[in-house]
């Protein structure tokens, strides 16, 4: 089944991740995707596509860049593989220094990984093993936040609190504990409407947490400069600040998971500087290399390293793939990229023009909120505005996967319509995208969003 149309073959063959295979079997035809360039995808019938999600928060540096393919072809052709197992190989030290170069505070040492889940797991498996190795055996347990989303190898899976990821996999692994995120659009009552005292209160939860388990119990907590999963909730202005001092309180690690915040989605190479704060790891992935080959990346500071580097053990983990020289050498290409063109600096001048953008769409009464920071924005969509109620299970089903996938897909716009939370559309455009392009997802978006209302 070769040529154009490959859609019986992605029926029959392709094992989709995250994917309900009956829509297929039901005669749905799966989208095949032949082509990118610039912030425009086109499918194997020649139809373009606005890509409003960078793939998967993923093509930063926008698709079909030549000399990120190039240096690819280049580095594969002189050294195409070789462990970092005891060896190194240029491109992975390059990268590794570069990156130690643009991380806030003392986070010098980088381990590479081939994505962000693997990225997190490393983390919390480091978490454990440091304290075991500095007289503090007992301190094993993670935070993280309700609906956030960290992976699925089976450690990051337990750090992710989407319960229905974890339901069929259970039980999973002990010691991972949830606190409330920052979703301030559904703030408690008490301090609803007051962006301070909500960042005071939800920074609190995890003191409290840590409380509840033990302080001597808990190695680290978790947490997204700005989470994902149900819609995109910035942090509440002084909460990190908190969040800190708290960690710091009870000699809990920070952990900074970036694996969709950094690389200039929220207009820095990494989103806590952004927010201001430093973390004692950072986890990266995705846009490392805009997607044009796989790595991903733990980040630790001197303190972490320290046991390791003077002590007779090791960090006994590692990644065949982990730092691939291929992917290293393209990670540097596309940092050369973010430097020549400016890509954070244009995030953060864009960004307002983009939010106001989509603020636009605030008129509508199925849209609730508009939130977001950098290129990274959450439109939640909601049964009635002034209420906030949302919409059921099954009309959210109806209305997602039903409707909204197909039609903005039919409308030429590539993004997501989610309900790991409340109901959400999510975007995050390539990072040179611009205000025509801001324009266009406004305007397929009004028309989409009013025929969903109609229909539900
Ligand atoms: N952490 C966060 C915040 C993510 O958004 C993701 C993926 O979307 C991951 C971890 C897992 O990354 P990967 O799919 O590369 O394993």
């Amino acid at each position: 089944p070769r040529g154009t149309d490959r859609t019986d073959a992605a029926r029959d063959h392709l094992w989709m991740h995250f994917t309900r295979h009956s829509t297929y079997e039901d005669g749905g035809r799966v989208p095949i995707m032949v082509r990118g360039e610039g912030c425009r995808v086109w499918d194997a019938d020649g139809r373009e596509y606005l890509d409003g999600l960078a793939g998967l928060f993923v093509v930063q540096a926008g698709h079909g860049r030549r000399e990120l393919a190039e240096t690819a072809a280049r580095q594969a052709a002189e050294l195409a593989y070789f462990p970092i197992w005891s060896y190194a190989h240029p491109s992975a030290i390059d990268l590794a220094e570069r990156l130690a170069h643009h991380t806030p505070g003392d986070l010098n040492r980088v381990f590479f990984t081939t994505g962000g889940g693997e990225a997190v797991e490393s983390a919390w498996k480091l978490a454990k093993q440091y304290f075991k190795l500095t007289g503090k055996p007992t301190k094993h347990k993670v935070i993280s936040r309700q609906v956030a989303y960290h992976g699925t190898p089976q450690g990051a899976l337990a750090i992710t609190g989407v319960p229905d990821l974890r339901v069929p996999y259970e039980p999973l692994v002990p010691g991972a504990f949830k606190v409330p995120n920052t979703n301030a659009y559904r703030a408690p009552e008490h301090v609803a409407g007051d962006l301070k005292a909500f960042g005071r209160w939800a920074a609190d939860q995890v003191e409290q947490a840590i409380l509840a388990e033990g302080p001597d119990s808990v190695a680290a907590v978790f947490v997204e400069p700005v989470q994902n999963a149900g819609g995109c909730f910035p942090p509440p202005p002084g909460y990190f600040e908190r969040l800190r001092q708290i960690c710091d309180r009870h000699d809990v690690l920070l952990v900074s998971d970036e694996v969709i915040c950094a690389f200039g989605r929220i207009g820095n190479m990494f989103a806590c500087e952004s927010f201001g704060y430093v973390p004692d790891i950072i986890t990266c992935a995705k846009g490392m290399t805009s997607g044009y080959s796989p790595i991903g990346a733990m980040i630790a500071s001197d303190r972490l390293f320290e046991p390791f580097r003077s002590g007779a053990t090791s960090f006994l983990h590692g990644y065949t793939f982990g730092g691939h020289p291929v992917s290293a050498a393209v990670a540097m290409a596309n940092l050369d990229i973010f430097e020549r063109e400016g890509l954070n600096e244009h995030v953060r001048e864009q960004s307002p023009v983009f939010r106001a953008t989509l603020e636009k769409l605030l008129d509508l009464p199925i849209v609730g909120d508009v939130r977001g920071e950098g290129f990274f924005f959450g439109i939640e969509l909601v049964k009635d505005k002034a209420t906030k109620e949302t919409f059921t299970a099954e009309e959210s089903e109806r209305l997602l996967r039903g409707f909204l996938s197909k039609a903005l897909l039919d409308a030429g716009l590539y993004c997501r319509a989610d309900d790991r939370g409340d109901p959400v559309v999510q975007l995050s455009p390539p990072l040179v995208a611009g205000p025509a392009e801001f324009d266009e997802i406004e305007q397929i978006l009004r028309g989409v969003l009013t025929e969903a209302w109609v229909r539900i």
